[in-house]
Formats: C-alpha cells, sequence, structure tokens
C-alpha cells in the first residue's frame, strides 16, 4: 500500500506504516523458509541430504515470497485509491475514485465510498445553495434597513429644519411683543393694567425661552450646532448669571452665591454664549426648585495639559431634591421628575436635555446627586482652552449697569441704530434711550452712511445684516474704507442666528454681534462693553 503524501491531512497512526503486501511477503517467506529448514533438517537426520534439492526449494522459497508480494500489491491497489479517496475527502476535495472491476468485496468498498461522496457532494450543494439564499435574504433585509434608517434620518433632519425655521420665524414677532410691552411699562398705568401687561410680557418671555429652547435642539439633533472658540473672562460670565437669578432667589429667601477657586484662569477660550446657557439652566433650576435654604454655584478646574484646562462647574441647592429612580431620566426631552411639576414651577424638561448635549459637545460629562427633601447638586465638567502661563487674575471692574455709559465727550453716548423693521426700531430705541442713550435712527445702510457723513459725532453703530437698499456687511465694508472712523464700533444684530454669521460681520470689519430677538440686557451689556473699552 502507499505511504501518505505529505501535504494531505491524513489519520494520526503511532509508527511508520507497513503495507500489508509486505506484511504478506514476510509472513510467507518466514513460513516457507520454516518447511525448507524442517525438510532439510529430516533429510539430514536420515543421512540422505541433498544440496542440489536444498538449492531447489530455497530458490522455491524466494520465487514463492516475491509472487506473493506482487500479487498482494495488485490485490491492494484498490484500498490504495480509496485510502487516497478518503485523505481528499477530509481536505475537501468530494472526488470518486476509480474502482477496479475485482468483483469481490474491494470493488463493493469502492462503489460504496463512491456513492457516499456522491451523497456527501449533493448535501455540500444544496447546503451552499441554501447559505446563498440566506445570504441574499440578510443582503435584502439590511439594504431595506439602510433605506428605512436613511427615510427616518431625512425625515428628522426636514423635521428638526422645519422647527429651527419655524422657531427662527417666530421669535422676531416674539421680540417685537417683549420690546411693545418693555415700552408700554415704562408709562404711567393703571395698577390693573400694569399687571396684565406683567403678566403678558412674563408669558411672552417664557413663549421665547420655549422658541429658543425648541431651536437650540432642533439645531443639536440636526448637527448644526458648533462651538465657538473665543477668549473671555468667566468670572464675569458667572456675576451676569449670578446677577439674573437674584430677583427669584429674593423672592424665596434663598441666599445665592457664587464662589470662583483661585486657580480659575483669568482667561478661557471657549463658547461663552453656550457656558452661559448651561450655567443659566442649572442655576435657573437649582433657584426654581429651592423654596428657602441657599444655592451655591463653585467654579474651578485644573490643566491637563499645558493649554487645555478642565473646567468643573457644581451647582448645589438645598431644595426639593429628586427622587432615586427619576434621577435617569431627568435629562431626557420633556421629562420632569413629576408630573406637578410643570403645574407648580413651569418649565417644559428641555433644559437639561439641552445643558447635557452642549456639555457633550465640550467634550465634558454631566453627573447628578440627589437626595429627597434635601438638595441637589449638578456638576459639570467641561474642556477648555487656557494658558497655564498667564498667572493670576487681575482685578476686573464690572461694566456698569445702572447708569449710562457716558460717550467720548461725556455726555450720554450717541448710538446710531440701523434697522429697516420700523418694530425692531422701536424695541431697540426703546431700551436704549431708557437707559439714556442719544439715539439716531436710519432705514438702510446707505442711509447711515450719509447720517456719518452729516455728523461725526456718534459713540457706536447697531448695524442689522439684511436691509433693503445696502445691507449692513456692504455698508461696514465702506465705513472702514475711511480712516476717520476706525475707532467707531460697529455692533451686528442679525436674526440669522446661525453658524458663519458672526465671522462674516467681522470679516465685514464689524466689531461684536448679537444676535435677534436682541435681549434688553444682553443689547446693554454689549453696548456697555464697547463704550467702555472706547474710552479706556
Ligand atoms: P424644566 O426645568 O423646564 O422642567 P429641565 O430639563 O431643566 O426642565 O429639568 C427637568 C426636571 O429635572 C425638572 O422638571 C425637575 O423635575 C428636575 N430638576 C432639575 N433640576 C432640579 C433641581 N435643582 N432640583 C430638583 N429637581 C430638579
Amino acid at each position: 500500500m502507499a505511504e501518505p503524501t505529505t501535504g494531505d491531512t491524513v489519520l494520526a497512526r503511532p509508527g511508520p506504516l507497513r503495507s500489508l503486501a509486505s506484511k504478506f511477503t514476510l509472513f510467507t517467506t518466514v513460513l516457507a523458509f520454516g518447511v525448507v529448514v524442517s525438510i532439510l533438517a529430516l533429510d539430514f537426520r536420515q543421512d540422505g541430504f541433498d544440496a542440489g534439492k536444498g538449492m531447489l526449494l530455497v530458490v522455491m522459497v524466494v520465487l514463492a515470497a516475491a509472487i506473493s508480494h506482487f500479487t498482494l500489491r495488485r490485490m491492494a491497489r484498490p484500498l490504495s485509491q480509496l485510502q487516497a479517496g478518503i485523505t481528499s475527502a477530509r481536505n475537501g476535495r468530494l472526488e470518486p475514485i476509480q474502482v477496479s472491476q475485482t468483483g469481490d468485496e474491494v470493488e463493493f468498498l469502492g462503489e460504496s465510498f463512491n456513492g457516499m461522496i456522491e451523497a456527501l457532494a449533493a448535501s455540500q450543494r444544496s447546503l451552499r445553495e441554501e447559505q446563498g439564499l440566506f445570504e441574499k435574504r440578510i443582503k435584502d433585509r439590511t439594504d431595506q434597513l439602510e433605506e428605512a434608517i436613511r427615510t427616518a434620518q431625512a425625515a428628522s433632519q426636514a423635521k428638526s429644519e422645519f422647527l429651527a425655521g419655524i422657531s427662527h420665524e417666530l421669535r422676531t414677532p416674539m421680540n417685537g411683543i417683549i420690546g411693545m410691552l418693555d415700552i408700554a411699562l415704562d408709562r404711567q398705568l393703571s395698577p390693573d393694567l400694569a399687571e396684565y401687561l406683567q403678566t403678558a410680557q412674563s408669558c411672552a418671555y417664557s413663549l421665547l425661552s420655549l422658541l429658543n429652547d425648541i431651536l437650540d435642539l432642533s439645531k443639536i439633533e440636526a448637527g448644526k450646532m458648533t462651538l465657538e472658540k473665543i477668549p473671555f473672562d468667566l468670572r464675569v460670565l458667572l456675576a451676569d448669571c449670578i446677577k439674573a437669578q437674584q430677583p427669584k432667589a429674593g423672592q424665596n429667601s434663598v441666599s445665592l452665591r457664587a464662589v470662583v477657586s483661585p486657580d480659575l484662569p483669568s482667561e478661557i477660550a471657549g463658547d461663552p454664549l453656550r457656558i452661559r446657557q448651561i450655567i443659566a439652566n442649572l442655576v435657573g433650576n437649582a433657584v426654581k426648585f429651592t423654596e428657602h435654604g441657599s444655592v451655591e454655584v463653585r467654579v474651578g478646574g485644573r490643566f491637563v495639559e499645558p493649554r487645555q484646562f478642565l473646567l468643573q462647574i457644581t451647582v448645589q441647592d438645598s431644595g426639593t431634591g429628586i427622587p432615586a429612580d427619576k434621577l435617569l431620566y431627568i435629562f431626557d426631552k420633556f421629562t420632569q421628575a413629576d408630573g406637578t411639576i410643570s403645574r407648580n414651577f413651569g418649565g417644559t424638561g428641555l433644559g437639561l436635555a439641552i445643558t447635557r448635549s452642549l456639555v457633550e459637545l465640550h467634550g465634558g460629562e454631566v453627573q447628578v446627586e440627589s437626595e429627597l427633601g434635601r438638595g441637589t447638586t449638578f456638576t459639570v465638567t467641561l474642556k477648555c482652552e487656557a494658558d497655564a502661563a498667564a498667572g493670576a487674575p487681575q482685578e476686573k471692574s464690572l461694566p456698569a449697569t445702572v447708569s449710562s455709559t457716558p460717550g467720548a465727550s461725556g455726555s450720554p453716548a450717541r448710538i446710531l441704530v440701523v434697522e429697516d423693521n420700523h418694530v425692531n426700531q422701536k424695541v431697540v430705541t426703546a431700551v436704549l434711550r431708557k437707559r439714556g442713550f442719544s439715539i439716531e435712527l436710519a432705514n438702510d445702510g446707505q442711509e447711515a452712511l450719509n447720517k456719518l457723513e452729516a455728523s461725526a459725532a456718534f459713540d457706536l453703530v447697531l448695524m442689522d445684516v439684511q436691509m433693503p437698499v445696502l445691507d449692513g456687511l456692504e455698508a461696514t465694508r465702506l465705513i472702514r474704507k475711511e480712516a476717520r472712523w476706525d475707532a467707531l464700533p460697529i455692533i451686528a444684530m442679525t436674526a440669522h442666528a446661525m453658524n458663519g454669521d458672526k465671522e462674516r460681520c467681522l470679516e465685514a470689519g464689524m466689531n461684536g454681534y448679537i444676535s435677534k430677538p436682541v435681549h434688553p440686557s444682553l443689547l446693554l451689556s454689549t453696548v456697555d462693553e464697547f463704550l467702555l473699552q472706547k474710552t479706556t
């Protein structure tokens, strides 16, 4: 029998393989040799040893061994083929073997082997067909799923864009309502009328804040919310947030205070608008859900790299607390800890969802710990840029906020408001006049240029962007061509609070930017900031 070839897998067996032919040859040789030796020994005992006979017997023994060897080799050949067939089947090649027509059990064995190989090949073929069908079905399902996901994403994108569009369109008239109510409330009114208007104004503010939340959320969901990286003083921003919540805290006799770590760099680079929103949301909630006791905001952090500061903001209150089983859900959209909250405290359940998304956009995280009846602590970490070598913060005086900032001449500053929308004109004028500024109006960019030409005494320009005749960007470019107006601050007011708008305004030569609807306190603080910069 042939030795198994290398390369193919064969059954492991101990010791070398010895063929049947060689075993049988050895056996017949030993047997015949024994017979010859016995005959010769018998002859020898009878003194009749014949050398010729001995030689003949030896030759016959050799001949018999050779004949049996060759015969058995022939007989074992089909078995060799069978063994080769089994080896190749084990290695995955299902091929029939050539069956010798010996008419005995060996031929039957060969035929049976071929039958088995055929059956195996047929079952393998049907398995392959089924596998192919299965794979096709999986591919079809995957394609259908991908298509469904694409459709859902497109629908969600369309929904977000629709919401962003509609809330943007609603914010402009909302701004008009708030501004007009502001003007009306400035008049001498009967107590009843004043109360009605104040209620209307507070409803308008709630609606505006809801619209802002929806706009932010749809921007986040549409993946269109990107962060700015501008240097700012977090201490000033924090002071603003605390000041805005102080009246509400005062109503409940809640002490509201901020503690700033001395390690906080004097200036960090990040998105002040969004960081303000995060702090305002958390502090607003803490004040809202604390009827008495305290709210404390702690701000600090550490440098994780020479230019990367891990900012930590902790807002701790001694308020109502949140039930443990609700803690996981308060960050979901439109979710409040219990159904009575919106009745008792208002709110929509969007604030924390937005806060968490904004924190995550900053590569940070927000954590909450709460004990029912004892209070809640929110901890936010945010990655910001800062200069470790910048040193200790400089004492900075906060911009004046109670009286109007004087202009260059010492008299109230003169502001040129360039705006084509009459409602917006009235609102901006009313807010600024209330603070004692002297206001001049222009309906478009060209009129603004004419007014600047006619009088050099303006301290600041508030410039709308989209206007007929000459838009705000073009008007600013023309103003910036003239060296005499180099020091004149121009602040953009645009309804398109979209990414890239600010860059376009700054590129055109504007110095600052406020998005519409213009919030009175933001308008005043921005104007103050630029007027102070101009005078110092
Ligand atoms: P809203 O304040 O508009 O209801 P938020 O998303 O800001 O929505 O908050 C979701 C819910 O989380 C709140 O309704 C309230 O149940 C709970 N919550 C948030 N902050 C506090 C807090 N400081 N103390 C108690 N409950 C809080």
